[in-house]
């Protein structure tokens, strides 16, 4: 992997994939979409360094990873959401100004169509053959952000559900209540109303 990064020169990207590896454990080929991922909402959007970002993953699959290390996007803090829809895209925005439900934002995707003009990065993504890691980077170091496409929309927020505290009547420990009801959800999975 060493050589393959000795392509990157910009300091920037350096330090970036310094800072996943470590995080993440280790370079892989989603992680480093992740990056320039990130890297194209940041200019799209024109974020302000350390302007905090909210962002939603189509997939668990390494792409959570740099926004967590690097834009501060969390599983905790509710930044960072993953609908496990197996894609490689993502849904990026910034914090909506106050009073406004409208907020600009980016979903970006690593479009199957540009990809085929690479023949091994495309058998990596359609996971048609056995490529590693070092290859599919470093196809992406030469390609750069060419390989995504990415659309700017004005998303509406969701309003926040009313929440409360409450005292399960089955089990007696206290849960957050949302709509009202008087088990706390394992309650009500383990009498089988909610299925997993
Ligand atoms: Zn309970």
């Amino acid at each position: 992997m060493k050589d393959v990064l000795k392509k990157i020169k910009d300091p920037y990207l350096l330090f970036q994939i310094e800072r996943v590896s470590s995080f993440h454990g280790y370079l892989s080929t989603g992680a480093f979409i992740g990056i320039q991922m990130l890297n194209i909402a940041k200019r799209v959007l024109a974020a302000d360094p350390g302007e905090q970002l909210y962002v939603t993953c189509e997939t668990f699959s390494c792409l959570p990873d740099p926004f967590q290390i690097l834009a501060g996007c969390t599983i905790g803090n509710n930044k960072l959401r993953v609908k496990d829809h197996g894609k490689m895209a993502v849904l990026v925005n910034k914090k909506a100004p106050d009073g406004q439900k409208l907020v600009r934002s980016i979903r970006i995707v690593l479009d199957p169509e540009k990809t085929s003009k690479y023949p091994r990065l495309h058998e990596w993504y359609m996971k048609t053959g056995k490529v590693p890691h070092e290859e599919a980077i470093s196809v992406l170091i030469d390609v750069r952000e060419s390989v995504y496409s990415y659309e700017i929309m004005d998303i509406e927020l969701p309003e926040k559900p009313e929440k409360s505290i409450a005292l399960c009547d089955k089990c007696g420990e206290s849960f957050v209540r949302k709509n009202g009801g008087a088990l706390c959800l394992s309650c009500m999975e383990k009498i089988g109303v909610l299925k997993e």
